[in-house]
């Protein structure tokens, strides 16, 4: 199994790697940095997706799609949540329609697992689900649809997510760099609130965090407190809000 240190799913799922940055939640791209890594110690599927600049790592905008990695889900018969694509954004412009079909087949062949896809592309994904013809992404009962907001100039993603139907709509506030006071969290079904770790993090004020701890306490969505990073405010505890563990999921237990 693909194992995660990420909290809120079980296994993560690579079949496309690379990317490109596209606001500033990307600035310190945890994946850029892995892909480096694991180029450097020889991964060919790795290879060349990074350059250097400045003594850090950036993408260098190449895509690649693994078809070896299509069949993976395939074999783990245990359900679970499985987080699609933790190296790269399976909305990014380069990323073919054919291949994202690829993936859609695979998911639906594997009902026993829930797909958490992140995006911080929505828009994209509205075009390749409705527009695409012949039509090539059914509805699936097991794919989850989330998007990425850093901050309020990115709040208008949620509009994009609300266009695309998937089973559940999630929100991840991470790293989330402002605050977010004005968003509109109707039709979201999950979020999830973390700040920044590694060497050039941003803070993230609690302030921030409790906005919407107390938007989703108010309209019922579950909230995931993932933790606050490499910077704790004065107060606060490592993975605790104002002292509580805060992990909860939206009602889909896997394997249903
Ligand atoms: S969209 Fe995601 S994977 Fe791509 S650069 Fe931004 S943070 Fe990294």
């Amino acid at each position: 199994m693909a194992r995660t240190n990420i909290e809120w799913t079980d296994a993560v799922w690579n079949p496309v790697a690379g990317c490109s940055i596209v606001s500033p939640g990307c600035t310190n791209c945890y994946a850029m940095q892995m892909a480096s890594r694991l180029a450097a110690m020889g991964s060919r599927k790795y290879a060349g997706l990074t350059r250097k600049s400045g003594g850090r790592a950036k993408w260098t905008g190449k895509i690649r799609c693994n078809k070896k990695s299509l069949s993976v889900p395939l074999k783990w018969k245990k359900p679970r949540r499985i987080f699609v694509n933790s190296m790269s954004d399976l909305f990014h412009p380069d990323v073919p329609v054919n291949f994202i079909a690829d993936i859609w087949a695979i998911m639906a062949a594997t009902p026993q697992h829930i797909y958490q896809i992140l995006t911080k592309r929505p828009e994209r994904m509205t075009e390749v689900l409705f527009y695409t013809y012949p039509p090539a992404f059914p509805f699936l009962l097991n794919v989850w649809l989330g998007t990425s907001i850093e901050n309020s100039e990115t709040l208008c993603r949620t509009k994009a997510l609300r266009k695309c139907s998937g089973a559940r709509h999630f929100i991840s506030f991470e790293p989330l760099l402002g605050p977010v006071a004005d968003a509109d969290l109707s039709g979201i079904d999950w979020v999830i609130v973390g700040g920044e770790s590694g060497l050039n993090a941003r803070p993230m004020e609690a302030a921030w965090a409790r906005d919407l701890r107390d938007k989703c306490a108010q309209a019922g969505i579950p909230f995931f407190f993932k933790q606050w990073g490499k910077h704790i405010p004065e107060g606060q505890q490592k993975g605790l809000l104002d002292g509580v563990l805060h992990h909860d999921f939206p009602l889909q237990p896997v394997g249903e």
